[in-house]
């Protein structure tokens, strides 16, 4: 009997992961209704400040749209969140007790930041489920092998995954086979099957035909509620049918923060941004 097989025999699995990986975060904590908190935060490159005494606050289950002009900031803002980048200084917290600037990146993800990027990254000779089973097991290798085969609880999360997507009907095809559209969406289940908290999503429309931008659109307002979700878009009328609180950043800071139409009537965002 291996170590692994006797831990199975008299632990529960999350026993065992939590045995296996000791840094767990603390719990989300949401008790003043705010899963992001970014504070005073700035970042230089080379001295050219790519962010500028940000302060963002994200409400639990908001959907929110980032909006902005080139090298305003957005992706650099997602880097932070997601410790890619570190920020000179600022605070930055998940919850009430996480400190995002104290984790690396595999920590935020495990503590529930899914993060989708431009380029869709799935695994194009596999099917779509096993996509998006690929995605369950994530980076806990180990987590896979003591479950070699799916439990009737992960298959039940697989389906619904699918129905949210909008692929069971893709379920057997290959990813490569699928449009640029359905390709967004699995990767956005994928996401999905690590159960994020918090869902950062950068240019979802980007090569979207007009159908496929107005699924995305009701896809993405679906998963808000349960889960908070961050988009960053260009499309202007795609962010006006999401239709949730819009921020605009420009030069590394807030410029102004509303309903579209706000934003939209919003003389220094018109300058900067609208106008173009
Ligand atoms: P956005 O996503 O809003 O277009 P970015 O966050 O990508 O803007 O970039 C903000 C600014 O910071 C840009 O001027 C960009 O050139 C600069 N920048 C971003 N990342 C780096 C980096 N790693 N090194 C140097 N400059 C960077
Ligand atoms: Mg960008």
């Amino acid at each position: 009997m291996t170590v692994l097989e006797a831990m199975r025999s008299y632990m529960r699995r999350d026993q065992i992961f939590e045995f296996l990986i000791p840094d767990i975060p603390p719990d989300l904590d949401l008790t003043h209704g705010v899963i992001l908190y970014l504070d005073g935060i700035n970042v230089s490159f080379d001295g050219f400040k790519a962010i500028n005494d940000l302060n963002l606050y994200i409400e639990d289950g908001e959907l929110r749209c980032i909006i902005g002009p080139n090298g305003a900031g957005k992706t650099t803002m997602m880097d932070i969140i997601t410790g890619k980048t570190r920020p000179d200084s600022g605070s930055a917290w998940f919850g009430q007790q996480i400190n995002l600037l104290e984790m690396d990146e595999p920590e935020i993800a495990a503590a529930g930041i899914g993060r989708k990027f431009q380029k869709p990254t799935v695994f194009e000779q596999h099917a779509v489920t096993d996509n998006l089973e690929l995605a369950m097991a994530g980076d806990k290798r180990v987590w896979a092998t003591l479950n070699a085969r799916l439990n009737g609880e992960q298959r039940d999360r697989i389906e619904e995954v699918l129905q949210i997507i909008g692929l069971e009907n893709h379920s057997k095809n290959q990813a490569g086979s699928l449009s640029h559209g359905q390709k967004q969406w699995l990767e956005i289940g994928m996401l999905l099957m690590q159960n994020p908290k918090l869902l950062l999503v950068d240019e979802p429309a980007a090569g979207m035909t007009h159908q496929e931008m107005d699924r995305t659109a009701e896809l993405l307002t679906s998963l808000a509620g349960t889960r908070s979700v961050i988009v960053v878009e260009h499309d202007m009328d795609f962010v006006r049918s999401i239709a949730g609180k819009v921020t605009v950043l420009h030069q590394g800071s807030v410029l102004a923060e509303g309903s579209m139409d706000e934003v939209q009537n919003d003389q220094r965002v018109i300058e900067v941004y609208l106008g173009e």
